[in-house]
């Protein structure tokens, strides 16, 4: 699993509070106890991008973005579910599949007990949502992984999930999203069972696309490791949030092993907009109407 913060500005916002999940760790020595920094449920937030503070109900209003910048807020998958699909159309699949340990693993926690307080703290069983759904009345399947759990990995349920709900998509001809949202790859907890997922769940996108269903990824803010490097980049079409960071290994880690200079904006959206990797950024505020346009346009 590649670690990635998605937020390395030490800003005590919602962002960095919610999806470093590792804040209440302890730090590299292993003996310190972090002090935890706890989310501010205050009227303000602190935009990480711009450095204003802005009325945290103004972001709300706009799906999570900044009102000074344009900076893209993490949102978690429940909130995108409703932010995407029409409104109480949402339909959970495969919600009964939940994580074990095959293992018995243990870093600085246990997994059993990772897992435990992971489903506590972000009211999910695991790090994806899939499900059927409409948007503008259209139809869909879609599934969203979210970096709050365990940096949005895929473990085995997540990548059963996955694979479940693209078969279905397959099976009653529906149109097929899916939001990543994932810090990282493979879930290491799960050694093996968590590696074999990319290569099921790309089989079963392969099996989808054989039979002429549409596929449209959409990168958001991060997507990373094992999930950049399967489902998250076979889309028919691929859209990307504005300033997401997009890429496999971090670029501090890409920086130390190649030891050059990285290009400005190395892994943003916009630089793999240039370079042909994405399809199109697309504005959380547009995604529903632009997903809803492309379904029509390839007449699905
Ligand atoms: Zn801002």
């Amino acid at each position: 699993m590649s670690t990635l913060p998605t937020n390395s500005s030490g800003s005590a916002d919602a962002v960095s509070a919610s999806a470093g999940a590792a804040t209440s760790e302890t730090v590299a020595n292993g003996t310190t106890p972090r002090k935890k920094r706890g989310i501010p449920e205050g009227l303000w937030l602190r935009c990480p991008s711009c450095r204003n503070a802005i009325f945290r109900k103004d972001a709300d209003k706009r799906s999570k973005i900044c009102p000074e910048c344009g900076y893209h807020f993490y949102v978690s998958a429940p909130e995108r579910l409703e932010q995407i699909l029409d409104s109480g159309t949402f339909e959970e699949w495969d919600a009964n599949l939940l994580p074990t340990d095959p293992l018995s693993f243990a870093d600085k926690k246990a997994y059993a007990d990772r897992l435990k307080a992971e489903q506590k703290r972000t009211k999910m069983t695991d790090a994806c949502v899939t499900g059927g759904g409409m948007i503008r009345a259209r139809r869909v399947a879609i599934g969203i992984t979210d970096s709050a759990f365990i940096m949005g990995s895929m473990g085995s349920v997540v990548g059963e999930r996955l694979a479940r709900m693209i078969e279905r998509a397959g099976e009653q001809n529906l149109p097929l999203i899916i939001v990543s949202g994932s810090g990282g790859g493979a879930r290491m907890h799960e050694g093996i069972l968590s590696l074999m997922q990319m290569a099921k769940v790309s089989a079963a996108l392969a099996r989808y696309h054989s039979k002429g269903g549409l596929f449209i990824s959409v990168l958001t803010n991060p997507t990373m490791g094992g999930v950049a490097a399967s489902f998250a980049s076979l889309g028919d079409v691929i859209f990307a949030e504005p300033e997401a960071l997009i890429g496999f290994a971090g670029p501090r880690t890409v920086k130390a092993t190649i030891r050059l200079e990285l290009p400005e904006g190395f892994q943003t959206s916009e630089f793999l907009l240039e370079h042909g990797f994405i399809d199109r950024i697309v504005p959380r505020e547009g995604l529903k109407s632009e997903i809803a346009r492309v379904i029509d346009y390839c007449g699905k």
